[in-house]
């Protein structure tokens, strides 16, 4: 029997952590959003005083006495969920040694300032030495950590729990052959979707209105939020109350600004919407990282991205779009955002052929683990795939194997989750649909019915149910890639007559 004055203190233990996090995530905001050049380093220093306060606090034996404490409670399952959490946490924390983390930590700075020097002389054999070091230290973390069948596993768990390389290669082969295949068919169609009509000077005051109107329509709180510009857009949430999104502009297309700020407005939809109860505790966080993704593309691709969500929403576009822009149609907003080209460049790609780019990363980051590749043999099997998969060879290492920064910062096992997210969004998709005739609420502008599917399936739960299971409880059925591709080969086909 615990009593009441145990369960107060770690309460208060908590509180203590989320005041802390929330600290941290401050002066983070604070640096990407605000800081003068010469503020930097003692902006740093303030955020590694109080980040390593917060891992004092996470390894504590203080929080261990709680841990063990309300781990095995059969009376208050939150409690319980909260402190398998915390041990979680703890584990992770503990497991690595600090002489160790703390080397990695330094080589991680050293190693992006390469890759940046790497990327701009677009030679690989610079980086080369840089990416041997941060896969050696990615396979001593994944051996404290322990794993079972595949190595890679312990490193996807990072991001997305429970998720393996076992249930991956049961579903990318698939849905990469139906990529594939659609792609060859537009390819060869002769439909030319026409973005002139779009690409006009659009003022940067006014796609910031439309994108606020926009948002406020799929149900972002503008009480509880806030929209700003970054160079990257992203989202970042203190807590349910104040979240905070950025896009960018570009007066000649206001497509990105737009489509931008309906991605993170979906990453923050989620975040605005965990269950009171789960306030000042670790479970207020998103399930996962897939799980997150999964909800920005579904506002961003499956709503946004719809025909009827332009004809809902043709006047408020006109109401903020200059004049130029007013004999458009639902029609010609949907179809020109909708262009399918295969690029060298993961960022710029569009939703049939990204989750290429992802498993050509995903199959490499898998070899380089386990020691199945020569680090030389890289650029050229990274060339090699580019041509299988999307038809186009990359004439450099920069747009190549050097775009991306996640692997000098060591980032191993996270590109997967933005395909795992479109698959996820895709089979939540499909139940909601057939609960709520998704094209009608959208068209009937509707959408906070769509939002409050969502929270009732996903959002309020927050960290309390792991992703694999709020698939699960939600569509009746494990991970399932065919959802996604019926979404794109039916969208696509249609749109270029295929
Ligand atoms: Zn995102």
């Amino acid at each position: 029997m615990v009593i009441q004055k145990e369960k107060d203190a770690f309460l208060a233990l908590l509180k203590e952590q989320s005041v802390l996090k929330n600290i941290t995530f401050m002066m983070q905001w604070d640096t990407h959003a605000n800081i003068p050049p010469k503020g930097l380093d003692d902006r740093l220093e303030s955020v590694g005083y109080i980040s390593e306060k917060l891992h004092q606090l996470n390894t504590s034996d203080k929080m261990k006495y709680y841990i063990d404490l309300f781990k095995e409670d059969p009376d208050d399952e939150l409690l319980r969920q909260i402190a398998l959490e915390c041990e979680a946490l703890y584990d992770k924390n503990r497991k690595i040694p600090q002489q160790l983390h703390k080397e990695f930590v330094m080589l991680k700075a050293k190693s992006e300032a390469v890759w940046q020097e790497a990327r701009k002389q677009s030679d690989f054999q610079l980086f080369q030495p840089y990416l041997e070091k941060m896969v050696a230290y990615n396979q001593q973390f994944t051996d404290y950590w322990g794993y079972d069948a595949h190595r890679y596993d312990a490193l996807l768990n990072q991001y997305e729990p429970g998720m393996t390389v076992e249930l991956l290669d049961g579903v990318f082969p698939k849905l990469r052959t139906a990529i594939i295949d659609l792609l060859g068919r537009i390819n060869g169609s002769d439909k030319e979707i026409n973005e002139s009509k779009l690409t006009k000077y659009f003022p940067e005051a006014n796609q910031k209105e439309l994108s606020l109107a926009l948002l406020s329509k799929i149900g972002f709180d503008g009480q509880a939020g806030r929209l700003d510009t970054s160079v990257h857009p992203y989202t970042f949430a203190f807590h349910k109350n104040d979240v905070r999104i950025t896009t960018r502009y570009n007066p000649n297309d206001f497509r990105e600004s737009v489509s931008s700020a309906l991605h993170e407005g979906g990453h923050a939809l989620y975040e605005q919407n965990f269950a009171d109860k789960l306030r000042n505790t670790p479970l207020a966080e998103v399930s996962s990282m897939g799980m997150h993704e999964s909800q920005a593309l579904y506002w961003e691709s499956f709503i946004h991205g719809s025909k009827e969500f332009w004809e809902a929403n043709l006047d408020v576009f006109k109401t903020h779009a200059p004049k130029e822009f007013h004999d458009l149609t639902a029609s010609d907003l949907y179809q020109s955002s909708h262009v399918v080209k295969p690029s060298l460049i993961r960022v710029e790609a569009d939703e049939v052929t990204y989750p290429l780019h992802i498993m050509i990363r995903y199959e490499l980051e898998k070899a380089l683990l386990d020691g199945e590749v020569k680090m030389s043999d890289l650029p050229g099997i990274w060339n090699e795939k580019m041509k299988d998969y999307l038809g186009v060879a990359p004439p450099s290492d920069r747009e190549g194997i050097l775009q991306d920064i996640h692997w000098s910062s060591g980032d191993f096992g996270y590109f997967p989750l933005y395909t795992i997210g479109m698959m996820y969004a895709a089979q939540l998709h499909h139940t909601m649909d057939k609960e709520l005739h998704v094209k009608q609420r959208v068209r009937n502008n509707e959408l906070e019915q769509i939002k409050g599917w969502l929270t009732d399936h996903v959002y309020q739960y927050g960290k309390s149910k792991k992703p694999l299971d709020i698939l699960m409880n939600a569509t009746n059925e494990p991970l399932n890639p065919d959802y996604l591709i019926t979404y794109l080969t039916g969208k696509y086909s249609d749109l270029y007559e295929v």
